[in-house]
């Protein structure tokens, strides 16, 4: 949910990383279409590789971190298996991007002794490249998770969006109709609806608390603004707080079917979603 970076990042984007060091620049919030940008090294570290720059979404707000390949200088490709954010010495998120190789091969990577097949150093130039087939799964996906808080107008209290699956867990006793919600999510999709990235302020937020949709993700105040995802033209179908990546429209979330629904508890109602055959 740590969004709210990219807005006005644009113009600052050359100065910031330099001024403070590990941070990276996360291409994705403002262009979820990137496949692969290049970067420079950052740093190696136990947590991973770090770039200046990243088209590598690291898991957060209920979304699974990208995988890919870094492309080095003589053409080889290290894989990346997953990507995740940077923590401080006191377990808090801060702004790097880390790539996670194999766990063998970072601890290579961390000894250059041991890295018979790749040598990597900071200051090195890559060609950051994601997996572009399951990423795109997870946008769609993703974006459907929205419409779901549409067509579910209750609070979500969990919620996990992988390449292969997504489920949303609201809080709410009452029943929900499998074939109803399937049937309402495909309405969404056909009605093809413009998604936008946006922002608004903190006091904005503050005056609409209604915005945020989550129980247990609260996103991320103190910057001055935060990023949105709005689905609808001038109809406004939803609205909320989200650092995720996106589909540009809702006609390329395609076929997308609810598969189940579960009684986590006695208020909650587990939805689970998946791409039909
Ligand atoms: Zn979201």
């Amino acid at each position: 949910m740590a969004g709210a970076r990219s807005e006005q990042g644009a113009v600052q984007t050359e100065v910031i990383p330099v001024l403070l060091g590990g941070m990276s620049q996360d291409l994705f919030r403002t262009d979820a279409y990137l496949t692969e940008c290049s970067a420079t090294v950052s740093a190696i570290t136990p947590q991973g590789i770090v770039l200046d720059r990243t088209v590598f979404y690291p898991l957060g707000g209920g979304q699974a971190g990208d995988t890919g390949v870094l492309v080095l200088a003589d053409g080889r490709e290290l894989p990346v298996v997953d990507t995740r954010k940077g923590k401080a010495d006191d377990g808090s998120f801060n702004d790097d991007i880390c790539h996670l190789p194999a766990p063998e091969l970072l601890v290579a990577l961390l000894n250059s002794e041991q890295t018979p097949d790749f040598r990597l150093a900071v200051g090195d130039r890559v060609t950051a490249r994601i997996d572009w087939a399951r990423r795109l799964r997870l946008m769609r996906f993703h974006t459907t998770t929205h419409l779901l808080c549409h067509l579910v107008p209750q609070l979500v209290n969990g919620c996990s969006i992988t390449p292969d699956y997504a489920r949303l867990d609201f809080n709410m006793t009452d029943a929900l109709d499998k074939e109803a919600l399937t049937a309402g999510l495909a309405g969404l999709v056909a009605a093809a609806l413009p998604v936008t990235v946006g922002a608004i302020t903190d006091e904005e937020l503050d005056a609409k608390p209604e915005l945020v949709k989550s129980m247990s993700v609260q996103p991320p105040r103190g910057s001055g603004r935060i990023r949105t995802i709005r689905i609808g033209d001038a109809a406004l179908i939803d609205l909320q707080p989200c650092g995720g990546t996106h589909v540009a429209n809702t006609s390329e979330i395609g076929a997308v079917v609810v598969t189940k629904i579960e009684k986590k508890s006695a208020t909650t109602r587990r939805v689970v979603l998946g791409f039909a055959a």
